[in-house]
């Protein structure tokens, strides 16, 4: 038990962008004694370049030009620190290890290599905002968060190992926040034979999350540059609006079906432990934000929608199936063995549509060749890109009357390739078109919210 309500700030990468932004991070963690662990993302733009380096064969001289714009990035933020040269010689050894890792033989080769290339980011923006801080006036220290979080060897999407967690940081970080405040990478983690990990893209909410949870806080506070959840992408149309409440559940879903605010494990360990998550602007902090919480103030039958682009549909089609036993599980298998994870499904006598997140910028391609083929030998494989899905997530959505009416009603023009509605109580999903999906959450955001 802590004798104080503990709260762990995470700071995103646009929070941590440059040493402007860095300072009204500081600001915020100052004006807070209860917050004692702060977990940060690259600076914004890093981790693009890193999986650059980590997937794309580059020539030297590209490998070179995209470290000089790491560098640079991270120059800016030393320089205006004015800091003590022994500051400047660790965020060179930073430097010169992820150029030796970038320009390793089997860096594309080796998932272990790329892990220890994608995590040089929040390995460097730490070390620059514990040095902020102390700036600042306070007490900081950066600490190596491979310590503490222990994961599978599954590197780009590692799992973390809860118990191993919670006694790591116990013994490690517990003691030593009574008097400093702890400044750590997000996304980051080791496996059990210490070799780094990464937890996969936006994966610095979920350390947060899994770090709250290890040191029983009470809160756990998520700094990006949007003033909380909004009830859509406000992207998407400028009629969204940031809620001021949401239940894990309701927010669990969004983050599933594409919110960005969240990496869409975040909300595990606040369930678990019951705890409270707040989203907010550390540029516009006076504004508020949103407050996810185990039990709401109402329970709305819509809440928010969902956008998630770039699905691919894979349908498996064989005559053998009708009345084939075994089938599904066949293809199901294989899917798992792949750990691919699979969202809507649909069933016909002869054939099974399912489809999957292959987002361009993961660190790990979700549907490979070997999938492919292994499934082509069971059946005929159909994939189609192009997709984007929808999501309205709500409560009860499954009993309330007319709510289905209301929400088709939005779509009525449009071809809807795939339905997902009654499985779970909180959402609804569609398959739709990417052409149209701007103007299907537009249109379905008008006749819910607006
Ligand atoms: N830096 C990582 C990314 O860009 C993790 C994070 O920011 O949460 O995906
Ligand atoms: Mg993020």
């Amino acid at each position: 038990m802590n004798s104080f309500d503990l709260n762990i700030a995470k700071f995103g990468g646009t929070s941590v962008a440059d040493f402007a932004a860095m300072n009204l991070c500081a600001d915020i963690i100052a004006k807070n004694r209860n917050t004692r662990v702060v977990v940060v993302s690259a600076s914004a733009g890093v981790t693009n370049y890193l999986v650059e380096l980590a997937h794309k064969a580059l020539t030297q001289e590209q490998i070179n030009e995209t470290l000089e714009r790491i560098r640079e990035i991270e120059y800016r933020i030393l320089n205006d620190l004015k800091a003590p040269a022994s500051l400047a010689d660790k965020l060179n050894g930073l430097l010169n290890e992820l150029g030796d890792l970038a320009h390793h033989e089997e860096v594309l080769h080796q998932p272990a290599l790329k892990d220890a290339l994608l995590s040089m980011g929040e390995r460097m923006s730490s070390l620059l905002f514990a040095e902020v801080l102390n700036q600042r006036g306070v007490a900081a220290q950066n600490f190596d968060i491979r310590n503490v979080l222990r994961t599978d060897s599954e590197f780009g999407e590692a799992a973390p190992i809860l118990d191993k967690i919670a006694l790591n940081a116990k013994e490690l970080i517990q003691p030593v926040i009574g008097d400093r405040v702890i400044v750590t990478q997000g996304f980051v983690g080791a496996d059990e034979q210490g070799r780094t990990t990464t937890l996969g893209r936006g994966g610095s909410d979920f350390s947060a999350a899994l770090l709250a949870e290890a040191l029983d806080a009470t809160s756990c506070e998520i700094w990006t540059d949007v003033v909380g959840v909004y009830t859509t992408d406000p992207r998407i149309t400028s009629a969204a609006r940031p809620l001021p409440e949401l239940s894990f559940e309701e927010a669990a879903e969004m983050a599933n079906f594409g919110a960005k605010v969240l990496h869409p494990a975040t909300m595990e360990p606040a369930l678990r432990k019951d705890i409270k998550v707040f989203v907010g602007s550390s540029k516009e902090p006076e504004k508020g934000g949103t407050w996810i919480v185990k039990d709401c103030q109402n329970e709305p039958p819509y809440r928010a929608i969902t956008r998630r682009k770039q699905q691919v549909m894979v349908t498996v089609k064989t005559p053998k199936m009708m009345h084939a036993q075994g089938f599904l599980q066949r293809v199901f298998t294989i899917i798992a063995e792949h750990k691919i994870s699979v969202d809507l499904v649909t069933t016909s006598e002869i054939a099974v549509s399912f489809t999957l997140d292959n987002p361009s910028n993961s660190v790990a391609e979700r549907l490979n060749r070997e999938t492919l083929e292994e499934l082509s030998e069971l059946c005929e494989v159909i994939v189609e890109e192009g997709y984007d899905l929808v999501t309205v997530v709500g409560n009860n959505m499954h009993s309330a009357a007319g709510i289905s009416a209301k929400i088709f009603s939005a779509m009525g023009e449009y071809n809807l390739r795939m339905i997902c509605y009654g499985a779970n109580p909180h959402n609804m999903s569609f398959l739709v078109s990417q052409k149209d999906s701007t103007d299907i959450v537009t249109g379905l955001h008008k006749k819910l919210f607006e």
